[in-house]
């Protein structure tokens, strides 16, 4: 026995020694913060197939380096851990994207002139989808209606959606298909705009349950263009430096169309599958749970919709709005369902991602966590709230009990900047309470909720440092680094293998233009993405 065991040393020694150690790429002249304890910063790295084989000076590094061996020289540059962002729709994602971008619109003749110009390219019955205007920036200083977009699309149907998302102005065609007419009632909650004098609708729909009278009519995608907007989607993100997303899925093509990317070689990026509750049955039926897949992608959380928007005055607040006392909002599912759903899921071994925005949803939320464990402990569950947003020191104490993740999404801070006035200024303190959560020992991961916000990693950073409403509540540059590294890892079960650099880890790296430490913190929005590394492959570079 004890010669075996000398022999097999003794046959590595000598396989090392004829072998030399020698690495596929590496990365040299770097300034790499490393989100790791034991070894701080860096000068390079090695990596060998998809992992990091050694983390260290230049000098130690270029020991990796025999002819085959890719050199990078990043200038100095600085590197972070891949970046991970831990809420984003990426098919809403790709769909946005491929609509006709009407932000810069500074008049209602600019936004004929889009529309028109993509009539001309669309064949005709499809459907003409634009996005982003904003009347305060339009030179006519009012809505487009519909007679506005008659003009520029006589025949497709058109739909342009106000930058808020709350509001559509739709053409003639639109209206017809959809059955709008002078005598179509306003729905609950939403609200066709009619001509004083002739009752005519003016093409302008105002929130969910009047612009989707006309938004249902719009044909569901094809697997072939669902791949290709997702694909885009996937570009975009790492682009913007995202090596990993945590990928709230809707429909269960988007599964197929991720594999088939996947097994394309088209995948720049790892993917967390957070998927609906609807699927949570078949998923259980079909034995599986969180964590099944691969470092690629994975089945991660089961999600659960508790409210909704502070925005639209929907998420439940335990008092009424500030800016609307007729209302606090409205729970989307009853207490004795969301109970049964939590335990059940959590019983079969899921991780849950719940929805919830207002102090009452939250509440309600952890009043349904605390129940499931105390039916059935299971340590380490890592069950997480997404968005978290109005909270106080009692919810944030029994988060933390708990050991809930807080799913942050910072650049809310910049986009809701009529927070004050929605729940006045007692209770906006509670509102992202970024430091808070991180002093209470609140795991927070960043996240983006694309495409209502934007897909930049580095614009939440900037958020969650440089916000101005409530400066108590700014964080460091760390540790809102820690919100896109290491934290949103540890939200997918996955800090063994991500989250920072180190030995053994999954070679995904961000290389930026500037060190967001050494630069005053509204300069933090202008930081450049260089180039994006997913297990050792450049899946982006800027040059
Ligand atoms: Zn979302």
């Amino acid at each position: 026995m004890t010669l075996t065991l000398k022999a097999v040393h003794t046959l590595n020694v000598w396989r090392t020694r004829d072998q030399p150690m020698h690495a596929d790429i590496v990365l040299l002249n770097g300034n790499f913060v490393t989100m790791n304890p034991t070894q701080p910063h860096a000068q390079a790295v090695a990596v060998k197939d998809t992992k990091l084989t050694e983390v260290g000076t230049n000098k130690q590094i270029k020991r990796w380096i025999n002819k085959k061996t890719k050199i990078i020289d990043l200038k100095g540059k600085m590197v972070v851990p891949g970046l991970i962002d831990a809420h984003v729709h990426m098919a809403g994602f790709g769909r946005w994207l491929t609509r006709i971008d009407l932000r810069g619109a500074k008049s209602i003749k600019e936004i004929q002139k889009k529309v028109k110009k993509q009539v001309q390219e669309t064949p005709r019955g499809k459907w003409i989808l634009g996005r982003g205007w904003d009347q305060d920036r339009l030179a006519e200083k009012r809505y487009p209606t519909r007679w506005d977009l008659d003009k520029a699309s006589p025949h497709h149907p058109v739909i342009i959606n106000r930058v808020c998302g709350h509001m559509s102005v739709v053409n003639t065609e639109a209206l017809e298909l959809a059955g709008i007419t002078k005598e179509t009632l306003s729905p609950p909650g939403g609200q066709i705009d009619k001509e004083p004098k002739t009752n005519e609708p003016t093409g302008i729909l105002r929130e969910n349950a009047a612009m989707n009278l006309v938004w249902d009519k719009v044909p569901e995608p094809s697997e072939e263009e669902l791949t290709d907007t997702c694909s885009l989607a996937c570009r975009k993100a790492v682009e913007a430096g995202l090596t990993s997303v945590h990928w709230l899925v809707y429909e269960p093509i988007e599964i197929r169309v991720l594999q088939k990317l996947k097994a394309q070689g088209k995948l720049p990026l790892r993917a967390y599958i957070i998927m609906p509750v609807e699927f949570f049955g078949c998923l259980r039926d079909a034995g599986l749970s969180t964590g099944f897949g691969d470092p690629v992608t994975r089945i991660g959380s089961i999600k659960i919709l508790v409210d909704g928007s502070l925005g639209a005055r929907t998420a439940a607040l335990k008092q009424p709005y500030s800016d609307d006392p007729s209302t606090r909002g409205m729970l989307i599912c009853n207490r004795r369902e969301l109970c049964d759903m939590v335990a059940e899921a959590h019983r079969a071994g899921f991780q849950l991602a719940v929805h919830a925005i207002g102090d009452r949803a939250i509440d309600l939320v952890l009043t349904a966590f605390e129940r499931a464990l105390k039916q059935m402990l299971r340590k380490g569950h890592r069950h997480r709230i997404e968005h978290a947003s109005v909270l106080n020191k009692k919810l944030i104490q029994r988060m933390k009990k708990i050991g809930l993740i807080a799913s942050v999404q910072p650049h809310f801070v910049i986009s809701d900047f009529w927070v004050v006035n929605r729940v006045g200024r007692a209770r906006a303190k509670w509102v992202y309470p970024f430091k808070t959560l991180i002093h209470e020992g609140v795991v927070s991961a960043g996240g983006s909720d694309c495409p209502v916000e934007p897909i930049s990693p580095l614009l939440g950073i900037y958020a969650a440092v440089a916000q101005k409403s409530f400066p108590q509540e700014r964080v460091t540059v760390d540790e809102a680094l820690r919100m896109y590294t290491i934290n949103a890892a540890y939200a997918s079960f996955e800090e063994d293998a991500k989250g920072s650099i180190a030995v053994g880890k999954l070679a995904d790296l961000t290389v930026l233009s500037d060190d967001p430490r050494k630069i005053a913190p509204n300069k933090i929005k202008d930081i450049v993405v260089e180039m994006t590394i997913v297990g050792g492959r450049t899946v982006y570079s800027r040059r």
